[in-house]
């Protein structure tokens, strides 16, 4: 006897067909159950890009046999912002995200994030990395560059600390002239423009033929052009 075929509806696939497969019952007993055909490959509609539902994780949601662009909402900045069907086919099938994680963020907000999370940890490095090796001058120069990135872009920062940190490092290693540049970099985080000009002055003076520091100096002359305003 041939079985009607079995399909499930779906809003967006149609009717997706089932396939039965033989269990074993509670009694032992041999009986039917109906699975998605994870083989089936429905007409694609304009713009959908083909799924493969053996590349997918899902429990209770249906497999994608197609993507679609999808329009939401950026729940950051509130603009509208396309999902687009090659971007979730990326997602759900190669990072092998879940099917029920979606794009709450536009891609500007997403990549936003993602750096001002690796502002956040490479100072919480910078700070532990500090305490460990209170006398290595490099380090206490990551951290000073660490809390200024974090300050200029959220506006908070142990800046004192920072500042210990430059001169610390400077009594560590005498005649280091990067540790003068990043005291300029924290005085002017701060808002000591003076303070900071008169350390990318003598940062300049000190570091005068060493080819190595050239990209600092180059930063310290455009810095000291074109001062950042007074608060
Ligand atoms: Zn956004």
């Amino acid at each position: 006897m041939v079985r009607p075929r079995q399909v499930l509806k779906h809003p967006l696939f149609g009717s997706v067909p089932l396939i039965p497969v033989a269990v074993l019952g509670a009694k032992g007993e041999t009986v039917t159950s109906w699975r998605i055909d994870l083989d089936w490959q429905p007409p694609l509609p304009r713009g959908a890009v083909r799924g493969d539902p053996r590349r997918q994780t899902y429990c209770c949601d249906i497999p994608r046999f197609f993507y679609v662009d999808e329009s939401r909402t950026c729940v950051q900045c509130g603009d509208g912002f396309i999902f687009e069907a090659k971007e979730q086919k990326y997602w759900y099938e190669t990072l092998g995200f879940r099917l029920d994680s979606v794009a709450v963020r536009c891609a500007f907000c997403r990549k936003k994030r993602r750096s001002d999370r690796a502002i956040g940890r490479t100072l919480e490095r910078a700070v532990l990395e500090a305490a460990v090796h209170p006398e290595d001058a490099s380090v206490l120069l990551s951290l000073a560059e660490a809390t200024v990135a974090h300050a200029e872009r959220f506006g908070t920062g142990d800046l004192d600390r920072a500042l210990a940190a430059c001169r610390r490092a400077r009594k560590t290693v005498p005649g280091f002239a990067p540790t003068i540049y990043w005291e300029g970099r924290v005085q002017e985080a701060a808002g000591r423009t003076a303070k900071a000009l008169a350390a990318y002055r003598a940062f300049l003076g000190a570091s005068e033929g060493k080819g190595r520091l050239e990209p600092l100096r180059w930063d310290a002359g455009a810095r000291l052009a074109t001062p950042s305003p007074v608060p």
